[in-house]
């Protein structure tokens, strides 16, 4: 009862908005900025594969470094840049940059490996999107074979043919497709079967608790085991403990990604990390 009424307090409610509102519109504005000033950076974070223990690729983390605002999580703006429409030229620029830093370190000689970049549902709807990415590709010069597209199970909820042409033109250039996220999102699990996928990536909330929690450590092993059985790859996020770790490696995940093997950094940071092994990484850590 009194729950109730204060849910119902308007005035509180209202001001409570109205806060939150003007730092969106503020930062909004900001983002039409931030694009034409070059306000972006992006960080890597590792990912390593276990059965060789190698690192397999980096995905590209987005950073805003704001004059104004100072650094903002892409948690926060990302939504807004979504709801603006800006994260389609945005969302292009990540893409680009990825591209060409994994080009440079192949120039340069790294081992290589694969370049996963975040696309929002706002740019995947985009009719010409598969255009776009292959004229990175063109321009980079960087094979479809060592980039990642990181989609949400948002996107599978959309138009069935629309997204089934958008990711098998994608495939047809050698591109890996995973499903970030995966667990959290509200879509029939059909659409594992509809679409040409390649990795889920198992959401962090269900890592985070492993192996203490029977819960999380049951629906864990039944996502890897229907991974497996679906032939596709699966990558745990937010990995933080040795235990995890070693959870998920006797348990058959394909990949790992968290802080316990690196933190997302910059990308003269991860030169020293390329090429490198799970054993090396945990002996550096020690
Ligand atoms: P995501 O794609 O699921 O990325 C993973 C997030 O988890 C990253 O946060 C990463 O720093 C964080 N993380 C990685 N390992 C650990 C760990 O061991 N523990 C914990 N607690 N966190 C870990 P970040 O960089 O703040 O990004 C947040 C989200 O923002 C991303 O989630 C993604 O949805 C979005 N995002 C980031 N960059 C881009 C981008 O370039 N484009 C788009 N569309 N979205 C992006
Ligand atoms: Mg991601
Ligand atoms: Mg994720
Ligand atoms: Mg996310």
């Amino acid at each position: 009862r009194t729950k109730e009424l204060g849910k119902n307090g308007y005035s509180f409610y209202d001001s409570n908005v109205r806060t939150i509102s003007s730092r969106e519109m503020q930062l909004e504005q900001g983002l039409h900025k931030a694009l034409e000033q070059d306000e972006f950076l992006l960080h890597y974070q590792p990912r390593f594969d276990l059965h060789s223990g190698r690192m397999a690729g980096v995905e590209a983390l987005v950073r805003w470094h704001s004059p104004e605002y100072g650094m903002v999580s892409p948690a926060e703006f990302i939504p807004l840049a979504e709801e603006s429409g800006l994260i389609v030229p945005i969302g292009e620029l990540i893409l680009r940059k990825a591209c060409e830093q994994n080009r440079r370190w192949i120039d340069a000689g790294y081992p290589p490996v694969r370049m996963a970049v975040n696309l929002s549902l706002v740019q995947f709807r985009q009719a010409h999107l598969v255009d776009r990415i292959e004229q990175v590709l063109r321009e980079t010069g960087l094979p479809g074979e060592l980039l990642e597209l990181e989609i949400t199970e948002s996107v599978a909820s959309q138009n069935e043919r629309a997204v089934a042409e958008r990711l098998q033109a994608v495939k047809a250039r050698g591109i890996t497709v995973s499903i970030d996220d995966f667990g959290t999102g509200y879509s029939s699990l059909s659409y594992l079967r509809q679409y040409p996928l390649d990795v889920l990536k198992i959401d962090r909330s269900f890592i985070r608790n492993l192996p203490h929690s029977s819960d999380d450590t049951a629906i864990v092993q039944a996502i890897i085991a229907m991974a497996h059985s679906l032939h596709l790859s699966v990558c745990a996020e937010g990995v933080e403990t040795k235990e995890q770790l070693d959870f998920l490696r006797e348990h058959g995940c394909s990949e790992v990604q968290g802080y316990y093997l690196s933190k997302p950094k910059a990308a003269e940071e991860i030169e020293t990390i390329l090429g490198t092994t799970i054993a090396s990484r945990i002996e550096s850590a020690s």
